[in-house]
């Protein structure tokens, strides 16, 4: 029975709901925004508004809202099989063809043809935290258990349970909750706009940043490093692209040290940088590779820990003697997912939304340059297929930021959403983020384009009261 049937939801949302990084303080004087429905790349709220969608959600919309061959093939795989686990050598057919397919699109895609096994969890959180123990097993299985902390980035977003919520380099998700967990580390974080010294080309500022990881490396004694870990281009952060050879270099540090490196393909996987994967797009090697979101474009929370030779040569010449491998959740490898999966990845390839993402990425980037790019605090805009960051700045010539304490961007998109247009405000700099689903139109991003700096002539005000 529902026990608050005589109020609307906006109350009983109000009293029943505790809400994923929301203020409650915030959430209990303005209320939900409650989405009713979606198509494509658009939106309506409960007020029968419509808005573009240029989050694609959180990042994670590849294929766009509505789309009914994947609620089909949901369907029916529910109907045939709606539930079968893998623990104890359990299998589902779809699973198997999904992880045989992963391991072919990587080899095909990415260059990456090392990749032995696939293992499936449900959230990008869930695979790092599986990325997180399994550098642990390696390391225990190779007769080197003191080499067992992992080296994040300050400005890295891998997800909020307790293992992936330390590997974040965001503070604000840390001090509330005693994080991070012994044994992992942050090294700087590679954006030149905001974090190069005055004068520092990209060369330099790349140079320095690899120099920084060493140090803490040399610091802490290799021996006691398993992994690094890192997203392509950092998304939550505040979309930082890598400098030039910054990958590279730091792939050959952690080669030094026989350090593992994780890639969280979170985000980038499946055509947001315009290519399948950010492993591709940068010339990668990863050890493991985390994957979720465009996994099933979110029709299904699911997500798949590729698993180099390297690694899992080690795990099967050790099975005899160390028994089973004790992880694993009640959803691993879910048939459902699976076909949802296969039939998102089917979808992609026929409609050619990879190739989409990199033929409108310039047209992201020139759409807002040409609308938002003489305004005096609009300090860059950035951005790598169909990921693209405004960042905010109270000068433009000196790069000074906002006064402490203000959330510009914040402002900013708040004006957008009532112009009808979602660009989230990120929570580690002043910047907007613009990802939208891969199946966006050219006319589409022009539009949310306008609405967007619309968005800004009206904040103005309130930004220069930020100052
Ligand atoms: N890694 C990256 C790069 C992400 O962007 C995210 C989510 N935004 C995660 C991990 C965590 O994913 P989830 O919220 O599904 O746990």
């Amino acid at each position: 029975m529902n026990t608050h049937r005589n109020l609307t939801l906006d109350q009983i949302d109000r009293m029943s709901l505790l809400h994923p990084v929301t203020s409650i303080a915030d959430h209990d004087r303005n209320g939900p925004v409650i989405y009713e429905a979606a198509q494509g790349a658009r939106l309506r709220d409960a007020a029968g508004r419509e808005l573009l969608d240029m989050g694609a959600g959180l990042w994670c919309v590849n294929v766009g809202y509505g789309r009914a061959e994947l609620a089909d093939a949901g369907a029916a795989a529910l109907k045939n099989l709606s539930y079968q686990h893998l623990f104890g050598g359990a299998s589902c057919p779809d699973t198997i063809l999904l992880a045989d397919r992963l391991l072919g699109l990587f080899a095909d895609r990415a260059g990456a043809g090392h990749f032995a096994r696939v293992f499936f969890g449900t959230s990008g959180s869930d695979a790092n935290d599986t990325a997180f123990k399994l550098v642990r097993y390696y390391n225990n299985l190779r007769g080197r258990p003191e080499k067992k902390k992992i080296i994040s980035r300050s400005g890295a977003y891998h997800g909020l349970t307790a293992a992936s919520g330390s590997l974040t380099g965001i503070p604000a998700y840390h001090k509330a909750f005693d994080l991070p967990l012994d044994g992992v580390l942050h090294t700087a974080c590679p954006h030149h706009y905001r974090f190069a010294h005055e004068g520092e080309d990209e060369a330099a500022f790349a140079a320095r940043m690899v120099a920084d990881l060493e140090a803490l490396i040399e610091r802490e004694g290799p021996d006691t490093i398993a992994a690094f870990i890192a997203e392509p281009v950092m998304g939550t952060g505040g979309v930082f692209l890598p400098p030039a050879d910054y990958f590279a270099r730091v792939q050959q540090v952690l080669d030094r040290h026989d350090i593992l490196f994780v890639v969280d393909e979170v985000i980038t996987g499946f055509g947001r940088t315009g290519q399948w994967f950010g492993t591709g797009t940068y010339g990668l090697r990863p050890d493991i590779v985390s994957l979720a979101k465009g996994l099933t474009s979110a029709y299904f929370p699911m997500s798949a820990s590729m698993i180099s030779d390297r690694i899992w040569q080690v795990l099967a010449d050790t099975s005899d003697a160390t028994g089973a491998f004790m992880h694993g959740f009640t959803y691993s490898g879910h048939p459902v997912g699976s076909a949802i999966a296969l039939a998102n990845l089917d979808l992609i390839e026929r409609e050619g939304l990879v190739d989409n993402a990199a033929r409108l990425a310039p047209r992201l980037l020139a759409a807002l340059r040409d609308r938002i790019g003489d305004n005096p605090f609009v300090g860059d805009i950035r951005g790598v297929g169909l990921m693209a960051g405004v960042e905010f700045v109270a000068d433009r010539a000196t790069r000074k930021p906002f006064r402490e304490g203000t959330a510009p961007h914040r402002i900013v998109s708040r004006h957008a959403a009532a112009q009808g247009v979602l660009a989230r405000a990120l929570p580690f700099l002043p910047v907007n983020a613009f990802s939208p689903p891969l199946s966006i139109t050219a006319a589409e991003i022009d539009e949310a384009a306008d609405r967007y700096a619309r968005a800004l002539e009206a904040a103005m005000p309130e930004l220069a009261g930020c100052v």
